[in-house]
């Protein structure tokens, strides 16, 4: 069975201390919830992730994500956070991928494929982004984007590794944007892209891969986007910087 997943990406937003607080609010409020095959994830600045991952602790189903990682090992890479790094610091998933780093920090789906490796050589879970732009969406390109990214992204992987790694479709269009999928648009590529996954590594793997959506989730439209029959949960940008958001996007999980 397939894991629900809630994860928020907090971008760069949040000082150490902000981030301890935003935490704290969130656990508090959910400590009544059952999360059994249900995960809470929080996609935090680097800077954060050890004071996050204490605040954390032990607590069932919570884990701290990173928002990135070098596709480096170690050595003169000014600026660049290993894998090791992030592990060390408390982080048991990563984002890769997020378009906001393929398009500003121009990340290619074979750096991203690196950048996979390191984080599953690490025992960390790779949140894997794809997603299609405007335009793609319009002249009915997606599906072929989509495809691409995933193939080029993660199909060299075992199948043991596979099982380590969490796609999340985000329409770049629905990204901080206010504008979302429909829910049978978002459903028909989540169903496309476990149809991928089935082809390439079966389908009992393709069944237990979560498919998260990301584009402006919120509140208002969790319940109906996560009722999808291949929406396994939420990558939640603007709507996790606000607790009480957060925790009603974890209720409708
Ligand atoms: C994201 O950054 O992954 C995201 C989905 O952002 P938002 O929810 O703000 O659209």
């Amino acid at each position: 069975m397939r894991n629900k997943i809630v994860a928020g990406n907090w971008k760069m937003n949040t000082t150490p201390v902000e981030g301890i607080a935003l935490v704290s609010e969130v656990l508090e409020a959910i400590k009544n919830i059952d999360l059994e095959h249900k995960k809470v994830v929080f996609g935090v600045p680097a800077v954060s992730i050890t004071s996050v991952a204490s605040v954390i602790g032990d607590t069932s189903n919570v884990y701290v994500a990173s928002q990135n990682v070098s596709s480096y090992d170690s050595g003169a890479y000014t600026g660049e956070i290993s894998a090791a790094m992030l592990v060390a610091s408390g982080a048991a998933m990563a984002i890769i991928g997020h378009s906001e780093r393929r398009e500003y920090f121009n990340e290619t789906n074979e750096v991203l494929a690196v950048k996979v490796d390191k984080v599953l050589d690490k025992g960390v879970v790779a949140i894997y982004c794809c997603g299609e732009v405007l335009e793609e969406r319009k002249n009915g390109t997606f599906e072929t984007v989509i495809q691409n990214q995933i193939e080029e992204g993660l199909f060299h992987l075992s199948e043991d590794q596979m099982k380590n790694v969490v796609i999340a479709y985000e329409p770049v269009w629905a990204i901080g944007t206010g504008e979302t999928a429909s829910p049978e648009q978002a459903q028909a590529v989540h169903a496309f892209i476990r149809r991928l996954v089935a082809n390439k590594y079966g389908a009992e793997l393709a069944e237990n891969t979560s498919v998260l959506y990301g584009g402006s989730m919120k509140p208002g439209n969790a319940k109906e986007l996560m009722g999808m029959a291949d929406i396994d949960g939420g990558l939640v940008g603007g709507a996790s910087l606000k607790s009480s958001d957060f925790v009603e996007i974890i209720k409708a999980m």
